[in-house]
């Protein structure tokens, strides 16, 4: 029987979301099915509700920053039993049987990820995913993640994309006690990056384009704070990159160890795009330059763990769904260093 939803959509590029009553398709045996409790808004979730990224299907019901309670299961569903809380971030499904799905790499499945809005469901109904900003959602529960029962569920809900966004980079690079790692841009992202990379124990440095956020970074922990790039003279394991503007990538070059990293998950806008020469990079001694995109199932699941353990939390901004349109308002005139998130509670 399919399942009755109750979302938020957006019809058109204006991106002014009203309620929508839609269908899920039936619950499978390997499925679960979740109450949402609570649902973050992501700056991806405005990209797309505009059409900025010019793939858009309207309408549109954004969300993969999820927080629910298991209300139903399919017969086949071993992990998860009813009144369990479940996330689900960026991804509900993938081929689970090329390299990539085999090494918990869902995210670059050579087949193609199922995102968990926007996007066709082609392993499953063919239908064009319907996320978060909605009552309820169903799961793969291959992709769910389990939360405890006695996690902060109000706070959580945007770890499942800022979160391991910053966090898997951080794990790749390998970093570890007393590493000299920095993050440029001290935004949402760059605040978990700065927090994950000091749980891990290295000493974190900040580096932005001012001093305003100079007293929270030391208050924090920062090591150093850094307002422009051009005048730092010491060099990094690594820099976690997470400035969604232009820059100029030999700045970044210059201050990094013989062999270390840079890792990229700040994303500029197409036409101000970062770009680097070869006769730049072939003298730049072992360095490497990533890019980064969220994390596999088996890493994200690693990251709640370490999360809950390191009490790292985003700053949260509960608001109701009918406070979207708002909510999409302030984050593009001010910007903000806190994620709304909708509390479906009320
Ligand atoms: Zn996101
Ligand atoms: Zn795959």
């Amino acid at each position: 029987m399919s399942i009755l939803t109750n979302g938020w959509a957006a019809y058109d590029e204006k991106a002014i979301f009203k309620p929508i009553k839609f269908k899920r398709s039936a619950l499978k045996d390997n499925e679960i099915l979740l109450k949402t409790l609570y649902s973050g808004i992501c700056h991806s979730d405005i990209h797309q509700a505009k059409n900025e990224w010019g793939r858009t299907v309207y309408p549109i019901i954004p969300g993969h920053e999820i927080v629910g309670e298991v209300i139903e299961i399919g017969k086949n569903v071993k992990d998860f039993k009813i009144g369990d809380y479940a996330g689900i971030g960026c991804m509900i499904n993938s081929c689970k049987t090329c390299n990539a799905c085999l090494e918990s790499k869902e995210q670059f499945c050579e087949n193609g990820v199922v995102w968990t809005y926007n996007s066709c469901n082609h392993y499953d109904d063919n239908e064009i995913t319907k996320g978060g900003y909605s009552d309820k959602i169903k799961v793969r529960e291959d992709f769910a993640i389990k939360i405890p029962q006695n996690a902060p569920l109000n706070l959580i809900a945007p770890l499942f994309c800022a979160g391991i966004t910053t966090y898997s980079p951080l794990k790749f690079s390998n970093i570890k006690n007393n590493d000299n790692v920095a993050i440029a841009g001290f935004g949402g992202l760059g605040i978990m990056g700065f927090k994950y990379a000091k749980a891990m124990g290295a000493n974190v440095s900040i580096i932005a384009r001012n001093n305003k956020k100079k007293d929270i970074a030391l208050k924090l922990g920062a090591n150093e704070y850094f307002d422009d790039v051009k005048k730092i003279n010491k060099k990094f394991d690594m820099i976690l990159i997470t400035i969604p503007a232009k820059y100029d990538i030999n700045d970044y070059l210059k201050i990094l160890k013989y062999g270390g990293e840079i890792a990229i998950v700040g994303l500029p806008p197409i036409n101000e795009d970062v770009s680097i020469k070869v006769n730049q990079l072939m003298p730049m001694a072992h360095k490497k330059i990533y890019g980064s995109l969220i994390g596999g199932i088996k890493e994200t699941k690693e990251m709640l763990d370490f999360s809950l353990k390191h009490k790292i939390y985003p700053e949260v901004k509960l608001i109701k769904a009918n406070e979207i349109n708002q909510a999409y308002d302030e984050l593009l005139n001010s910007g903000s260093d806190f994620r709304y998130v909708i509390d479906f509670n009320e």
